[in-house]
């Protein structure tokens, strides 16, 4: 299918594309890697009347170090993550998740920014960002804002962006040198959406156990969940000590799930969480996260 007729609108400057954008009102819609947008728009779930490509404006795609971390331009792509073209604050975290989306013309062309955006608890940003507690900076006509990307995401394809705020840049905090962390994603085959992402972060003793422990789950419901519960199983212990089934009932009681009503397609599916929760912890312990 093909997309139905826009006007198409390539800025230079940010104050460009937000005044473009404000003067469309609600029949216009930023595209940044249209790798979301496009197949939208092809099946005709998504019909702006404006599109303003944010590729030519180039302070959307600069990146900077700072004391605290990094700053990325919210059009940075994930290649760029993945082959380190941009500053790495998290020991490898971001070009490791980076290099897991999709398939290499999807992430020549996608975006942090978009990703973010688009809010698909299945996509690789959302889970990762809210594991390293990482904020956009957001921009319209009224001003800017900061926001946790924790606060931004609020369901499937929705967010507390206003239809005329546009994501600047994303802020990403260092992990400290002793911080370990392990990410797993479980897909049927590679280039595929999660059908479950884990990302666990925290300290380790001298004997390798969990001192803290901060753990992610993303695929499982219609946002990235902090597994507090799960994490308080996990506290004191290393993955060796939890075989996978003993995350089972703590994994319920963090997606809000009934164990006792549970049928057999549900089980199936917090088994598989609760495997890829021990493969992210497993993963950090061993600082290996292939
Ligand atoms: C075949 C295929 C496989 C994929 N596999 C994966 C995968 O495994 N993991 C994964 O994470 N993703 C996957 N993706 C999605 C891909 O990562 C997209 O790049 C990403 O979801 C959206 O980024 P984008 O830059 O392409 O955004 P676009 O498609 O351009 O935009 C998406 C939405 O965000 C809005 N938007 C874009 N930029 C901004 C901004 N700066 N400020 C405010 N709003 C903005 C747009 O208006 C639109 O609503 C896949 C996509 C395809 C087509």
């Amino acid at each position: 299918m093909k997309a139905p007729d826009f006007q198409y609108h390539r800025p230079t400057t940010v104050d460009e594309a937000i005044k473009l954008l404000t003067d469309a009102g609600d029949d216009g819609k930023v595209i940044a890697g249209g790798q979301s947008l496009v197949p939208l728009m092809n099946m005709r779930l998504a019909e702006p009347e404006t599109l303003i490509d944010l590729t030519g404006v180039e302070e959307l795609r600069s990146s900077r170090k700072t004391p605290t971390g990094a700053r990325y331009g919210a059009t940075t792509t994930h290649m760029m993550f993945e082959h380190e073209l941009v500053p790495d604050v998290t020991r490898g975290l971001l070009p490791h998740a980076a290099a897991g989306i999709g398939y290499p013309a999807i992430r020549n062309r996608g975006t942090v920014g978009g990703s973010l955006a688009h809010s698909d608890s299945a996509a690789e940003w959302p889970t990762v960002m809210s594991a390293l507690d990482a904020a956009v900076h957001a921009r319209s006509a009224r001003g800017t804002r900061t926001i946790p990307v924790r606060e931004l995401l609020l369901g499937f394809f929705t967010t507390v962006l206003e239809a005329d705020e546009l994501i600047t840049e994303v802020e990403v905090p260092s992990l400290t040198p002793t911080a370990r962390w392990g990410m797993h994603k479980m897909c049927r085959k590679p280039g595929e959406f999660a059908d479950s992402m884990a990302v666990a972060r925290g300290e380790g003793n001298a004997h390798g156990s969990w001192q803290e422990v901060e753990l992610w789950l993303g695929a499982a419901t219609d946002r990235p969940l902090r597994l507090s519960g799960t994490e308080a199983a996990v506290h004191g212990k290393s993955s060796a000590d939890l075989a996978p089934v003993r995350l089972v009932e703590p994994l319920a009681a963090d997606i809000g799930q009934d164990l006792s009503a549970i049928d057999s397609t549900g089980r199936h599916a917090l088994q598989l969480h609760a495997v890829t929760v021990h493969r992210a912890l497993r993963a950090a312990e061993r600082d290996d996260t292939a």
